[in-house]
């Protein structure tokens, strides 16, 4: 029913190639926010999107195919279509609704956006995660979520700090267009180390160690 989005997207993408895979595009209720994926085999190809994709446009839609059939044909070919994909991408905070949030994450939110943001960064889901000592805190940009272990409940300037490291993540994910999957780039290890406790890192570790836990964690 809507193969001709994916027909249209690879045709527009790639004039002078042949498939013999047999497209087909379906949404899926088990994807959150703007997700989607591609899977595919010899004979099929299979683009599932989240329901929240039902009402964007077609245009934009072609984009997100073809930057999926960039993936699965290791291409990098830009398409008017996919800039406006990515233009989109950099929308959905504003689209998300904002449901989720938490008293405590929210303090954290405000304490550094006003420090370190000027109060310009728009207030993300806050959630915490389980008591993940290896993985301290993450950003979802597809349903703009900062999500953080609760472990650090009752440690306000810890907490304020992965908050931060999350916070960077929203402002810059999209700044580079052609590395957008690099996270941790040069830009912002170096905003990272703008935080106002020099020695943070070493009492992020102690306290992980205390907990006698491995000091080993990512986020
Ligand atoms: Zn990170």
């Amino acid at each position: 029913m809507f193969m001709f989005l994916v027909r249209k997207a690879f045709e527009e993408l790639y004039p002078n190639k042949e498939t013999s895979h047999r497209f087909n595009l379906r949404y899926s209720r088990a994807f959150k926010g703007y997700n989607a994926n591609v899977k595919y085999d010899k004979q099929n190809m299979e683009f599932r999107l989240s329901y929240e994709w039902k009402s964007v446009s077609d245009e934009i839609k072609i984009g997100l195919i073809q930057s999926l059939f960039n993936k699965v044909f290791k291409t990098n070919i830009s398409t008017l279509n996919i800039d406006l994909y990515n233009t989109f991408l950099k929308k959905i905070p504003l689209l998300t609704p904002k449901i989720e949030s938490d008293p405590v994450l929210e303090d954290s939110f405000y304490r550094v956006n006003e420090k370190y943001f000027y109060g310009m960064i728009l207030k993300p889901n806050l959630v915490w995660g389980g008591d993940n000592f290896r993985t301290l805190g993450t950003y979802d940009y597809t349903t703009d979520t900062i999500r953080v272990s609760k472990i650090l409940d009752n440690e306000p300037e810890l907490l304020d700090y992965i908050m931060y490291h999350e916070m960077l993540h929203k402002k810059l994910k999209y700044r580079e267009s052609k590395k957008r999957n690099i996270h941790h780039t040069k830009e912002f290890r170096k905003k990272e180390k703008e935080f106002d406790i020099p020695d943070i890192e070493k009492r992020l570790n102690r306290f992980l160690r205390k907990q006698r836990f491995k000091n080993h964690f990512s986020f």
